[in-house]
């Protein structure tokens, strides 16, 4: 019936009027006919359309997230790098970026620069040359009444130093004038000779004392004014062990296995019997008095100093001094560092 309707719509020149039945009209389904035919193509458009925000949502997702993976900054291995060579003289080298984000080869001596061309010297040496010709000789520097320092280079040192307490529970005994400080690589050789003797006699011990002094000692015939003494160098340690008593008297030298033992055995460590009875000279009951030989006028069984495993053989061993124990300052004269222990000048 419905079908009819439209067919004679189409194929008559003059439309028929529809046979009406039953009150049925045609209008209404004309208007059915005419809203479906409206209404297809609004939904494919609406369908295209939330297709497409659909789409350029997910595009702008994957965009952000891209965006967000990118460091907004250059890398920090990057500007270390620039850092560092601003310092460097001469035409500054290329910057090459390091994916691994790792320290490059250029950069580690940066971190270290006293390693290398400037060997094991101290930063205060190297601030307070002008001050002593010997501080640039590292380990080997000489501090005596005549090869002085001044307060500062004392203050810088002592910041360089580690706590043999902390670091390697090494006892400090008798509190006394001075501190457990140590250069660390004298630290490192000290504690490898503390256990070395103390393996060798498990009941012993071996204690350190007034290893660093700000200050010059106030007493008697040792005595030395602030800026003069070897307990400035930060390689200088007293060393007892307690068993024998607290006593530092040279005259008890036979009856301490310790002093004993060291006098023997730690130039194998770097350390040396700093003032050796051969070079006391003289009346013990002076002070120090360095001469022109290398004479110390000290005697000090007990008082340990730090310059090398390679000096101290070469002093213990007595390289220069025909196969006996050397002094220190008789040593650097004889090697060429010194050129008069009286002047405290050293050869260019
Ligand atoms: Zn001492």
């Amino acid at each position: 019936m419905r079908y009819n309707i439209l067919m004679d719509s189409h194929t008559s020149a003059t439309p028929k009027m529809p046979v009406v039945s039953s009150g049925e009209l045609p209008e209404p389904i004309i208007n059915l006919t005419l809203a479906k035919k409206k209404n297809e193509p609004g939904w494919i458009v609406v369908g295209v359309l939330i297709g497409l925000v659909a789409i350029i949502g997910i595009i702008l997702i994957i965009v952000g997230l891209v965006l967000q993976s990118r460091p907004l900054v250059e890398p920090e291995p990057i500007r270390a790098k620039e850092v560092v060579f601003e310092d460097c003289v001469g035409e500054k080298p290329a910057v090459i970026a390091d994916p691994e984000g790792a320290p490059s080869e250029q950069e580690k001596p940066s971190e270290t620069p006293e390693k290398g061309t400037l060997g094991n010297i101290p930063a205060s040496s190297r601030t307070y040359a002008g001050e002593n010709c010997t501080l640039m000789q590292g380990p080997l520097m000489l501090i005596n009444p005549v090869f002085q320092v001044k307060t500062d280079y004392i203050a810088a040192r002592k910041r360089e130093l580690v706590d043999l307490t902390k670091m390697y529970q090494i006892k400090e005994g008798v509190q006394a004038n001075g501190a457990p400080l140590l250069d660390s690589e004298a630290a490192t050789h000290l504690n490898a000779m503390v256990k070395a003797y103390e393996a060798a006699y498990p009941q012993h011990k071996l204690e350190t004392r007034s290893c660093f002094r700000s200050a010059g000692t106030n007493c008697g015939r040792l005595c030395y004014a602030t800026g003069t003494t070897d307990h400035h160098t930060g390689y200088t340690c007293d060393l007892i062990d307690p068993s024998y008593g607290q006593s530092l008297n040279t005259d008890d030298y036979d009856k301490h296995l310790e002093w004993q033992w060291l006098k023997e055995n730690s130039y194998k460590y770097g350390f040396i019997d700093r003032f050796p009875v051969a070079w006391a000279g003289g009346s013990m009951d002076e002070p120090v008095n360095i001469n022109a030989d290398g004479s110390t006028g000290l005697y000090e069984t007990w008082h340990y100093r730090y310059v090398g495993v390679d000096a101290a053989t070469e002093i213990a061993t007595g390289k220069y001094n025909n196969g006996q124990y050397d002094s220190l300052e008789h040593y650097l004269k004889a090697r060429g560092i010194v050129d008069s222990l009286t002047a405290g000048t050293c050869k260019q």
